[in-house]
């Protein structure tokens, strides 16, 4: 089976809905472009694919943009998710190396530091609601589910993994997101509980089911679901022409006199890395002068 990028909705009688979110081919594709490091790319693939699971519980928002702000010599980690569906995302230190963690495993945590994250839901309406919540592990996804509990009152269960490969490459990315609606079962949650537990590291689950088969078998064992609908993912940027031309028009009118002294303007997109060259005379016209 050829595998391809994709999130899968389900809900259970018992009140309980999970997404599960297969993200190999976008974690893959940011780390070539940005040229990230393993660390980087593990927290850059976690909090992408936590962006498209928090984007996918609620069909009545447009996007989410999640900013994880910590101490830690990664710098901040931006990730938006929209159209349900796509995601781009970066960091501000791509490259950076840090010892592994004596289990063997990257430390993403470390990494990333004590901080905040901050959440921003757009809808529909372009209305906006953003909140904020610490960070406890930095590890992402312990931090997600923090603030969907603080800032949401939602009760989550996230897990997110990146299973970067001896060459650098995307072995395994992807994680799920369990969510008790209102009047969920206490004994049925915590069979959840025990299920996700048993269930081990999801890297290792990952690399041995590259599709997530079974997944979701193992996580809702015991209880009546079905799946609601799935769709491809993709890792896409909203950059354009016209959005660099807004930027530029939204400057103050000291900084626009003194970009038009250059003889051309050069803005790289931090999402993509594509490069938008503006000349002077393009300038003098956008400017009306
Ligand atoms: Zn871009």
């Amino acid at each position: 089976m050829l595998y391809t990028d994709k999130i899968i909705h389900y809900t259970s009688e018992e009140r309980i809905r999970v997404s599960v979110a297969l993200t190999k081919n976008i974690t893959e594709a940011v780390r070539k472009c940005h040229k990230l490091s393993p660390v980087a790319a593990a927290a850059l693939g976690r909090t992408m694919t936590g962006a498209l699971l928090l984007a996918g519980d609620y069909k009545n928002h447009e996007g989410v943009s999640i900013r994880i702000k910590g101490d830690g010599p990664l710098g901040a980690i931006y990730a938006d998710a929209f159209d349900t569906n796509k995601v781009r995302g970066y960091v501000d230190n791509p490259i950076i190396d840090i010892p592994l963690k004596e289990n063997g495993k990257l430390d993403v945590g470390k990494a990333v530091g004590q901080g905040q994250v901050t959440v921003t839901r757009f809808t529909p309406e372009k209305t906006t609601y953003t909140s904020q919540s610490n960070l406890v592990t930095g590890e992402i996804a312990e931090d997600l589910a923090y603030y969907l509990y603080t800032s949401e009152q939602i009760p989550s269960t996230i897990s997110l993994g990146v299973l970067v490969d001896r060459d650098y490459s995307i072995a395994a990315s992807g994680g799920f997101l369990v969510q008790a609606l209102p009047g969920a079962d206490d004994e049925k949650l915590a069979q959840v509980e025990a299920n996700i537990s048993n269930i081990g590291a999801i890297t290792t689950y990952l690399s041995n089911h590259i599709d997530g088969e079974g997944l979701i078998e193992c996580i809702l064992e015991g209880l009546h679901y079905k799946e609601l609908y799935r769709q491809n993912l993709h890792w896409q940027c909203t950059c354009s022409q016209q959005r660099i031309e807004s930027v530029l028009l939204s400057l103050s009118d000291a900084d626009k006199q003194e970009l038009l002294k250059d003889p051309q303007v050069e803005m790289t997109c931090h999402y993509c890395g594509k490069k938008y060259v503006i000349s002077q005379k393009e300038l003098q016209h956008l400017y009306n002068c």
